[in-house]
């Protein structure tokens, strides 16, 4: 605390994220990184972009980003919205969408973020509370709102929403914008651009680092209608002109157009997900249906703090969030097959105890 703060610096709460570990060897399952380094084709193109050219400012409105996601899904160029990492395209929305007299709904257990945003901007919000198994039920946000934004899949539990329900909540609620996060959308959720088109209040929100593998070079991207984009737009330019830099221009256009290496290493991460899946359900954990590249799961025989630590011990990190109704959860990262082999042998050594029995009569 400072007398110098201003008193909004009082006010806000930031966002903790996932630990950066400085050590290397680590299997690192706590920030749902891609464990698939981005195409080659995207390194090509960053690489070419180290010249000359990095005394010059980059394109304002990263055209060809945009005109690169427009192809992607089929969009104009007016329908899009680029910018630095989604977190900032979810900030600009926030603030340009978002901050009505009615109060923002979103899901009591969700992107942990979201009331961050609301407390620097001073955004009255209201928290919809996920049903007893974390699913995010849409007939719930049917009441005056100033907005609704939830991700789909759902963070951290991984469970997701069909495009028919969201369709219905389009339909019900026309007088505010809602905003569907979808971060984690192509491992296994259907994503809602295709309805851009018919509901002038549908803001979809991607970014390139997950499935895409480029958490460290910070591209996201909205599509909505002109109106929706030309609202980010202005916010944008009262910020930073140029968000994205040279390099993350040519990397996100490289990146969306190297279809083949994304459904490829993308296809992968569902495969080891399954696998861990059903490991994990055979040692006795209950496991939410994920949709994402991560699982929510809890062990009925062992405090999740514990695990957690357990885990760190053999040099595996996971997240754990200690708020209600989630505090027994761990949201472990779907890494290679062979991080997951390890990380479930692990397991199996650490819940050993109360597995002896067990596995004993199973030999
Ligand atoms: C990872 C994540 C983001 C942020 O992604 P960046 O593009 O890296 O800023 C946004 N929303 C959710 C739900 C996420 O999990």
């Amino acid at each position: 605390m400072s007398r110098y703060w201003s008193s909004v610096v009082h006010r806000i709460v930031p966002y903790t994220p996932g630990e950066q570990p400085k050590l290397t060897n680590l299997i690192k399952l706590n920030t749902n990184e891609n464990p698939y380094g981005p195409s080659p084709k995207v390194l090509e193109a960053v690489k070419a972009e180290a010249a000359d050219t990095l005394r010059l400012y980059p394109d304002p409105n990263s055209d060809r980003v945009r005109a690169a996601v427009a192809a992607y899904y089929g969009l104009t160029l007016s329908q899009v919205f680029a910018g630095n990492g989604s977190d900032e395209v979810l900030a600009f929305a926030f603030l340009a969408l978002l901050k009505h007299e009615e109060p923002l709904l979103f899901p009591d257990i969700t992107y942990s973020f979201y009331p961050v945003y609301c407390r620097v901007y001073e955004v009255n919000y209201e928290t919809v509370p996920v049903t007893g198994d974390l699913a995010i039920r849409l007939e719930d946000y049917l009441r005056p709102n100033g907005g609704i934004v939830f991700p789909n899949p759902n963070a951290p539990t991984g469970r997701s929403v069909a495009l028919s329900e969201i369709r219905e909540l389009l339909e019900k609620n026309t007088e505010s914008v809602v905003v569907i996060d979808e971060a984690y959308v192509d491992f296994g959720a259907e994503s809602a651009v295709t309805l851009i088109d018919r509901y002038p209040n549908l803001l979809v929100v991607q970014t390139l680092s997950k499935a895409r593998s480029l958490a460290g070079l910070r591209v996201g991207f909205a599509m909505g209608h002109p109106l929706l984009i030309e609202a980010l737009d202005r916010v944008k330019n009262s910020f930073n002109s140029y968000p994205l830099d040279r390099f993350a221009i040519a990397g996100a256009v490289a990146a969306l157009e190297d279809r083949g290496y994304f459904e490829e290493t993308r296809d992968r991460i569902v495969r080891t997900r399954e696998t861990l899946v059903g490991k994990l359900r055979e040692l006795g954990f209950d496991v939410l249906p994920s949709a994402a590249n991560f699982i929510f799961a809890r062990h009925p025989g062992m405090d999740a703090v514990e695990l957690a630590r357990r885990l760190r011990e053999r040099s595996i990190i996971v997240r754990h969030f200690p708020l209600p109704r989630i505090e027994q959860y761990l949201r472990i990262t779907v890494g290679t097959d062979e991080q997951c082999g390890i990380l479930a042998s692990s397991l199996a050594e650490i819940l050993e105890p109360s597995f002896a029995g067990k596995s004993r009569s199973r030999s």
